[in-house]
């Protein structure tokens, strides 16, 4: 099993979803945590002290650049930087390309992938002067194919996979590594959200689930958070250092079709 003790982890949107369960993966390899994401963050962070290592939450609003950099600030000040950085903060908006609201577009543009930008460039100095990092940024399959309704998020998450490869190059003769992981449907609030929509017009909940799942993912299942945190604790591991640059499915098949 991959040690981090001794290394701070700071996953961006953490207090729920995909985000909560790579931060429990990586306590519970011995990371110290920065959580950070919106609602209220008290049990959130008693579930991830459970595993012993220190545990913090930054409320940073990761759309505003100003807040990303006071989140890095608390980090160096309060845990001596941050070792493994985990871009997960995300958001959706489903809408036809002409119907788009303006603002949806922009705040997901920022929070989707330009906080992957700023949050990167404020980490990297601190990690190339230790000696060792870990980027890993949570894409999407949607980083690789389109879906209807889903210019924003499709747009910034191709964007995310770029930067990635770009980071992935400057980085490459070091010990800092970054890669993206690239999800099918997980079963968190952002995914419930769509299920709903489709519920409401009319559909039986289990029917719109499989509904769902069957348009796109061959396995007919979800991937699970866990497996998620898995998939990041092998980046942050030996054998993953020659990993650079990459976007990983993750996705019951989805872009095997
Ligand atoms: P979620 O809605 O469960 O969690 C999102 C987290 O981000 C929450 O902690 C929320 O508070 C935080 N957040 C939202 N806006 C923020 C902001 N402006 N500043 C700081 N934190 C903010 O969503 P999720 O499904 O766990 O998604 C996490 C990531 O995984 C996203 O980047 C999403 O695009 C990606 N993803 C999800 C799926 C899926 O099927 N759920 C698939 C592929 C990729």
């Amino acid at each position: 099993m991959t040690t981090l003790s001794g290394k701070t982890a700071l996953v961006t949107g953490s207090t729920s979803g995909i985000g909560l369960g790579i931060a429990l993966s990586l306590a519970k390899a011995g990371a110290n945590l920065i959580l950070n994401g919106f609602g209220d963050a008290s049990t959130v962070i008693a579930e991830v002290e459970q595993f012993g290592g220190k545990v913090g939450h930054h409320p940073a609003d990761v759309s505003d650049p100003a807040q990303i950099a006071e989140m890095l600030a608390y980090a160096e000040r309060e845990f001596g930087g941050v070792d493994i950085l985990v871009n997960n903060a995300g958001i959706q908006h489903v809408a036809a390309v002409e119907d788009f609201p303006v603002e949806r577009w922009d705040s997901i543009i920022a929070i989707n992938l330009s906080s992957v930008f700023h949050s990167t460039r404020l980490s990297l100095p601190g990690m190339r002067a230790k000696g060792w990092g870990r980027i890993v940024n949570i894409a999407s399959v949607h980083g690789q194919v389109g879906s209807v309704g889903k210019a924003a998020y499709v747009a910034a998450k191709h964007g995310v996979i770029g930067l990635t490869k770009v980071v992935g190059l400057e980085t490459a003769t070091s010990n800092v590594t970054c890669n993206a992981i690239c999800p099918g449907w997980v079963l968190t609030p952002l995914v419930q959200k769509q299920i709903d929509a489709r519920a409401a017009a009319g559909v039986d909940p289990q029917q719109a689930q499989h509904d769902l799942l069957a348009e796109k993912q061959p396995s007919l299942e979800f991937v699970t958070p866990p497996q998620l945190g898995e998939l990041v604790l092998f980046l942050c591991s030996e054998a993953g250092s020659q990993v650079r640059g990459a976007a990983w499915n993750i996705d019951g098949g989805w872009l095997a079709q």
